[in-house]
């Protein structure tokens, strides 16, 4: 094994009896549409979670392993919601789900909706940027508006320093040929401001996207996604992983089946991945190259609130994009 790194997080895996992640779909709409993201592409119909659905994922969360990470988070914006968004954190602390996070790309968390997600319960905040000028922020995060979404980013972290406890605050740059140019500008930028600054590489999203990551087929380690996380579509649809966009190779729906017979039923699978048997997995498996993304890389500011952990880590990646 040559790469150190995914021989690193090739150690951490093995068949987990439950996600060690978990991404709720909130929302399958978005107010953006990314060069790297699969949503302006998505076919299936989108829609909103209801309110039951999340409660009864969150139910069988707190009574089977509370720590899991929850994720509000996959193909869509989850601020489109907001209200709704606030009360399902809101269950989630009441049941005792002991991680709440949250990705948004950020353009409606305004000055309003600071203090209401600061006080959510939420355990961390991402904030989808890859861009440190106008104009490269704009080109690859499309229909954004570079000044709201600084001055939105801004305000939070302004308010957060005010309060002693609250979430982390990371602002995420995706490693791009667009706008690697600025990756060393964006991190001085924002560490100045007081945010964890956090760097990752492009997904291909089922192989569906070229990326620059290249590691030898010799290499290949288990998909961590496939060994770590369960996503649920906002229809209560489970993907096989994250690379299954649509849901062509499902194993079934929340509403009807318990998280723990879906997450069983998808075992073989990972199973497959442990095993390095990479010819027998599904053929999206094969041209996929995000099982290769790695775990980003996080830089702390030197003061503030961040300055240092509020607790360990996560070990792997937990998002899409
Ligand atoms: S990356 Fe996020 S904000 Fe951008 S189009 Fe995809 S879901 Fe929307
Ligand atoms: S490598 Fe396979 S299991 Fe992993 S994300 Fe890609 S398609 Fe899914």
């Amino acid at each position: 094994m040559i790469n150190p790194e995914l021989d690193r997080i090739a150690g951490t895996l093995r068949q987990f009896g439950f996600p060690r992640k978990f991404a709720v779909e909130l929302c399958a709409e978005c107010n953006l549409a990314c060069t790297m993201c699969h949503h302006p592409f998505m076919q299936r119909p989108k829609g909103t979670m209801p309110m039951p659905l999340w409660q009864k994922c969150a139910d069988e969360i707190a009574a089977t392993a509370p720590s899991t990470e929850v994720w509000f988070s996959f193909c869509g914006e989850p601020l489109l919601e907001p209200q709704l968004l606030l009360e399902m954190l809101a269950y989630g602390k009441k049941v005792g789900l002991q991680s709440l996070n949250l990705n948004t790309n950020g353009q409606l968390l305004t000055p309003d909706l600071a203090g209401p997600i600061l006080d959510s319960g939420l355990n961390l905040i991402v904030f989808g940027i890859d861009g440190l000028t106008a104009k490269t922020y704009e080109s690859v995060r499309v229909l954004g508006d570079h000044e709201t979404l600084y001055a939105n980013v801004e305000h939070l972290l302004a308010e957060r320093a005010k309060r002693e406890s609250g979430p982390e605050v990371h602002v995420q740059f995706i490693v791009m040929d667009e706008n690697e140019e600025e990756l060393d500008a964006f991190k001085d930028y924002w560490l100045e401001r007081g945010a964890i600054v956090k760097v990752r590489n492009k997904l291909s999203w089922g192989g569906t996207f070229g990326t620059q990551m290249e590691v030898p087929d010799e290499e290949r380690i288990p998909c961590p996604w496939s060994l770590t996380m369960m996503h649920v579509f906002w229809d209560g649809r489970v993907p096989r992983c994250p690379g299954d966009t649509e849901g062509e190779e499902g194993a079934g729906n929340a509403w009807h089946e318990p998280l723990a017979v879906l997450w069983e039923r998808l075992g073989a699978y990972r199973q497959l991945h442990l095993e390095h048997r990479w010819n027998e997995l599904p053929e999206r498996c094969q041209d996929c190259k995000d099982w290769m993304t790695g775990a980003a890389t996080r830089l702390r500011p030197e003061e503030g609130p961040f300055a240092e952990p509020l607790e360990e880590p996560a070990e792997l990646e937990e998002k899409r994009a």
